[in-house]
């Protein structure tokens, strides 16, 4: 069912390294769409017969003003995820490895004017601390973040993402290791790829390339059109594992939102295959930074523009991090979000220092709205009843383009997705879970597994979760 890679399909390479984006276009979509009571709620059933939406489609749910019909949109939200996803949250962290950098960025605090920033980059030492550090929390999953540095090239990310693999503190090991960092060209793709990344993720930040103009300064980043194409030469060194995102407050979120379904398009129609996520990370106070609020989006668009990405995309990943508050995540996740960050801190060596330490915008790129604890987020899913997941099966086993075979495939989640959350899950119980987290965590094991016992039979489930009572690890569908 993965959509294969087949080069002979697609149109000739200068084609597909073309920049896509057209801003008159998406703006002439936006301004065309008109949103009625009839046609919104055909465009949400439309999702929730899970079709994908078209540019034309989504600008009407952007266009919706309505109150009564915004409500209709988040609760095609909330109803195409438990339909198609069920209850699980994956689980990552962040790891910053570098804060040296040539670009400006007006909203970064890593620019390379703000000379209030301290610089630091992780030593080979540095990095097995930290990684100790986030494997005895009980994280398996890690994407690592680095400034745009000529020191940071393709042999020094890939080296640190074998340092990070080599970690095994008792128990614990990281098992994918994704990527933020710039564009590549297609050589340095290739070595990043050789050390064995989950997937590599870059944001346009904006589509719009006056409002890029303006927010990026000088450095490499300026150029639009290199970032742009920056996941067409990944695709070129067989990384088909891709994130895509935008950082919104930078310029109109309703542009923006077609951007990023522009830029998903754009995949499909070149390789087959979508991004496998899509971040949409909001803007944050940052050290000396100054953000113009005229684009600042309000909790309440921010809300509404993430349902209408899950109705848009229904079969792609959404990441939603740390950057956004307890309660606004809380919101949001029941909107279709699949992976968040928890036990997140974004200081250079933060982890292995101290983890509950104030946030010192001097050495960290912008302020985080949700510093809790792994354990603290662990929990709180428990009580909503979530499936907090560790999984990284779909990955190993080179299923990639999971979350289209999770949406297509009937009984895959059963299958596989939720039987790995659950393998996972008591993993982390046993080995970092309180006597009460452990008793919470069994407690709703014990749900879904009645809940797996009308469609399969769970014998083997069930002899693998003793296996991992009794000490065995990473045993995955
Ligand atoms: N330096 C690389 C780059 O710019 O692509 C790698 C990642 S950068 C450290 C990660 C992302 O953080 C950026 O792509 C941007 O979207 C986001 N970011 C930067 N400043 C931010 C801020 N003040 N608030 C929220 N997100 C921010
Ligand atoms: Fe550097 Fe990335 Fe920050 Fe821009 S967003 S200043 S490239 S770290």
């Amino acid at each position: 069912m993965r959509m294969i890679y087949k080069p002979q399909e697609y149109r000739i390479k200068d084609e597909r390294m073309k920049p896509f984006i057209d801003e008159s276009e998406i703006w002439e979509i936006l301004d065309k769409a008109k949103a009625t009571k009839d046609n919104v709620r055909k465009i949400i059933q439309k999702s929730l017969d899970k079709n994908r939406l078209s540019l034309q489609e989504t600008a009407v749910l952007l266009k919706t003003e309505d109150p009564e019909l915004i409500e209709e949109i988040k609760q095609g939200a909330r109803e195409l995820k438990e339909k198609v996803y069920g209850d699980r949250i994956v689980i990552f962290a962040p790891l910053y490895i570098g804060n040296k950098c040539v670009n400006n960025c007006t909203y970064c605090g890593f620019r390379a004017s703000n000379t209030k920033q301290k610089r630091t980059t992780l030593n080979h030492d540095q990095i097995k601390g930290e990684v100790t550090a986030l494997e005895d929390n009980g994280q398996k999953r890690l994407i690592l973040v680095y400034g745009e540095h000529p020191l940071y090239d393709a042999d020094f990310i890939a080296d640190s993402v074998r340092t990070v693999y080599d970690v095994k503190s008792g128990n614990g090991e990281i098992r994918r290791v994704n990527i933020n960092a710039a564009p590549l060209d297609i050589e340095g793709y290739k070595k990043v790829k050789a050390a064995g990344i989950g997937t590599y993720q870059i944001f346009q930040e904006t589509y719009h390339r006056e409002a890029y103009a303006k927010y990026h300064l000088s450095g490499k980043k300026k150029d639009f059109n290199w970032r742009l194409t920056g996941l067409d030469r990944a695709q070129e060194a067989l990384i088909d594992d891709v994130g895509i995102g935008a950082l919104f407050g930078l310029y109109d979120w309703k542009y923006e939102v077609l951007g990023l379904l522009r830029h998903v398009n754009h995949f499909e129609a070149c390789y087959n295959v979508g991004p496998h996520t899509i971040s949409f990370p909001r803007i944050k106070a940052a050290s000396d930074s100054n953000i113009d609020p005229e684009f600042e989006v309000s909790d309440a668009d921010f809300i509404r523009l993430v349902a209408i990405l899950r109705l848009a995309v229904p079969y792609t990943g959404m990441i939603l991090t740390a950057r956004e508050s307890k309660e606004i995540r809380e919101e949001v996740i029941k909107l279709g979000v699949s992976q968040i960050d928890a036990g997140t801190n974004i200081q250079l060596g933060g982890y292995s220092e101290d983890n509950a330490k104030a946030q010192k915008l001097e050495q960290e790129q912008f302020e985080i709205g949700d510093p809790r604890s792994l354990a603290e987020v662990i929990d709180e899913l428990l009580d909503k009843k979530y499936l907090p997941s560790f999984c990284t099966a779909c990955y190993r086993k080179g299923r990639t383009g999971e979350h289209f075979m999770e949406f297509s495939v009937p009984g895959f989640i059963k299958r596989f997705c939720t039987q790995n959350a659950i393998l996972t899950l008591a993993e982390y119980l046993e080995d970092y879970g309180s006597v009460g987290m452990k008793r919470k965590g069994y407690e709703l094991i014990e749900e879904k597994i009645g809940e797996l016992k009308d469609i399969q039979k769970i014998d083997d489930l069930l002899i693998r979760l003793e296996k991992v009572k009794n000490g065995e690890r990473d045993l995955y569908y």
